[in-house]
């Protein structure tokens, strides 16, 4: 049913707990997981040190997906990481058009994560306009920050 998942990454929490359920239902149908990184180019700007900026943004980006590339493989699940340059919205959808994505797997929050927004802007334009279904992952609460453990000790004390 499902034979190639796309998975945008930003490396944040939202993004890291659609991976694991894509890597689920990889797993389930034997389909291949693709993480994608765009740099978001409009964010960074036209100032002097731009170039430098983009560079270790797809530094960062190409680390984000080979991580999750070796957290899919690790799990037996094919896998690919890519980079993409431009509008973060634009690039996925292009990316799930050229290479016969049946299914995107996204956070439905990021880096940016205000939760009083029921979606990210990225996730909600992908969500609006893509050809293909879209399954949205919100992040446990606290995932990811270093206060996890010390808000678990508390509630063990009841
Ligand atoms: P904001 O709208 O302020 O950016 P946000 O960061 O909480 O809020 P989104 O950016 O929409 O929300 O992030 C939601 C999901 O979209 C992430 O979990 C990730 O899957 C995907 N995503 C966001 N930015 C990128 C990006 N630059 N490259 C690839 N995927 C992205
Ligand atoms: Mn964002």
């Amino acid at each position: 049913m499902y034979e190639d998942i796309l998975v945008p990454t930003d490396g944040s929490a939202g993004a890291s707990a659609a991976l694991d359920e894509a890597i689920e239902l990889a797993t389930q149908f034997d389909a291949t997981v693709h993480s994608l990184y765009v740099v978001d180019v409009a964010s960074v700007g036209t100032e002097v040190g731009t170039v430098d900026l983009v560079e270790s943004f797809e530094q960062m980006g190409e680390d984000a997906t080979e991580a999750a590339a070796t957290r899919a493989r690790d799990a037996g699940v094919e896998a690919t990481g890519s980079v993409a340059a431009g509008s973060p919205h634009r690039e996925i959808l292009d990316y799930a058009d050229d290479h016969g994505i049946d299914l995107v797997v996204m956070g439905t929050h990021g880096r940016t994560g205000l939760e009083r927004y029921l979606l990210g802007s990225v996730t909600e334009k992908v969500v609006r306009t893509a050809d293909v279904p879209v399954l949205t992952v919100r992040a446990d609460e606290g995932e990811g920050e270093e206060e996890s453990d010390a808000e678990d000790t508390e509630e063990a004390g009841e």
